[in-house]
């Protein structure tokens, strides 16, 4: 059994969010709903997501009061955070999504006036721009040391500066001199750290993890996180990246993501590396090229074997969404009446999801009467027993109980 976690001494944090002004994310992301859902799941701190937007940064301004840079909504801290998207050629074509912890306003106008000179940023949360990895690094170091820049869920196919479709084979190659200033990696959710080990070049790099929320709903925001221990500033949760002095991540199991196996969503099909070997990585549906997934691509890239363990590591605790086990036990849709019902009646009882999902004891669910069955799979969920069939090519894994584990993996 992992150890529980005291939570008066730690900050659970989420910075890598998106606000209304990105593609594909709800329009009713506002600080009163992000502060609403952030404390229900538990989350004590947050990033403002989309810093570069012109809208949600005048919102900024506006609304959050600073302090050590932490930036305030009401009584909820927020620190400036945002994802570029860079899409230039190395060779090949190359996208990839970095992340930014900003220290206050006036870099973030700064970073803001470089990146005029270069492009526009008001069309997307998540703007693009042909800059390659090593010179962004280079022009945001130029501006503040205290810019912390983290690669984005580092193995998705398309945007991960490890992903098989448009990455690279190491950082060094990416980043070049600049790698230095690098001193962290996002796992994403298709990767746990464990994956992440046996990769040498990441043996010095903090390995993180966020939710890459698109929606303020607590099955989303905070479903991976990083808990850090207390502090009140902006320089205290960067320290703690650079010296990996951070307590722990929390993880979703890694087949969970959306790109953990490789297949074809359109098709149907989705199989394991080992399979997707025998088939020389073509799918048997369509015949063309399968998207390979971020199993597959850590098995071409890993240096170590799987189990390897370096000497210091951080806790880790996989988690599924309360929401996704309640739908498992009462077999109705995660966004149902039924399961919100009994969500809101487990958060009445014991203040927020993490602590549910962490921390409240067996003996002390019986007592507030939980129902049994939910009580049983909170449990599973905790002893990372609970099974699930991997994500491919865009498509969520599911999680299953029951005669199901025939078809999916053993966790
Ligand atoms: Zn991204
Ligand atoms: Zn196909």
């Amino acid at each position: 059994m992992k150890e529980k976690i005291n939570f008066n001494n730690v900050l659970f944090a989420d910075f890598h969010i998106h606000s209304r002004f990105s593609r594909a994310c709800s329009t009713n992301i506002t600080f009163d709903n992000l502060v609403k859902w952030a404390k229900i799941k538990g989350l004590q701190l947050l990033g403002t997501g989309d810093f570069t937007h012109p809208l949600w940064f005048k919102e900024i301004k506006e609304n959050l009061k600073e302090k050590n840079g932490f930036y305030y909504y009401q009584d909820f801290p927020f620190i400036i955070t945002g994802e570029i998207s860079l899409i230039y050629t190395q060779g090949r074509g190359r996208r990839i999504h970095l992340v930014l912890l900003v220290p206050n306003i006036e870099i973030a106008e700064k970073i803001h006036s470089y990146l005029d000179a270069k492009g526009r940023r008001d069309y997307d949360g998540r703007p693009i721009f042909k800059i390659s990895g090593d010179e962004f690094v280079k022009e945001m170091m130029n501006i503040s040391k205290d810019i912390e820049i983290i690669p984005a869920h580092i193995w998705t196919p398309y945007f991960g500066v490890f992903g098989s479709m448009s990455g690279f084979d190491s950082l060094k190659e990416c980043f070049k001199e600049q790698l230095e200033n690098i001193h962290s990696i996002e796992t994403g959710m298709s990767s746990d750290p464990e994956m992440n080990w046996r990769i040498k070049e990441l043996e010095d790099k903090a390995i993180i993890s966020f939710s890459d929320s698109h929606s303020f709903w607590p099955f989303r925001l905070g479903r991976e996180a990083t808990i850090f221990e207390k502090t009140d500033s902006y320089s205290g949760i960067i320290n703690q990246i650079r010296n990996k002095t951070f307590v722990a991540t929390i993880e979703t199991e890694p087949a969970y993501g959306k790109y953990h196996w490789d297949g074809h969503r359109l098709c149907n099909f989705s199989c394991s590396p080992e399979e997707s070997k025998k088939l020389n990585g073509i799918c048997p549906v369509c015949k063309k090229s399968l998207t390979i997934g971020v199993d597959n691509r850590v098995e071409q890239l890993a240096l170590h074997k799987k189990g390897f363990k370096p000497e210091r590591t951080k806790p880790f605790y996989k988690l599924l969404p309360l929401h996704e086990l309640l739908s498992l036990a009462l077999g109705s849709s995660m966004e149902s009446k039924a399961v919100w019902k009994e969500y809101n009646s487990l958060i009445e009882m014991f203040g927020n999801e993490f602590n549910i999902l962490l921390n409240v004891s067996r003996e002390e669910f019986a007592r507030k009467n939980a129902n049994e069955k939910i009580i049983d799979i909170i449990i599973k969920n905790r002893e990372e027993k609970i099974k699930v069939q991997p994500g491919y090519d865009g498509e969520y894994g599911k999680a299953m109980i029951g005669n199901a584990e025939k078809q999916g993996k053993l966790f």
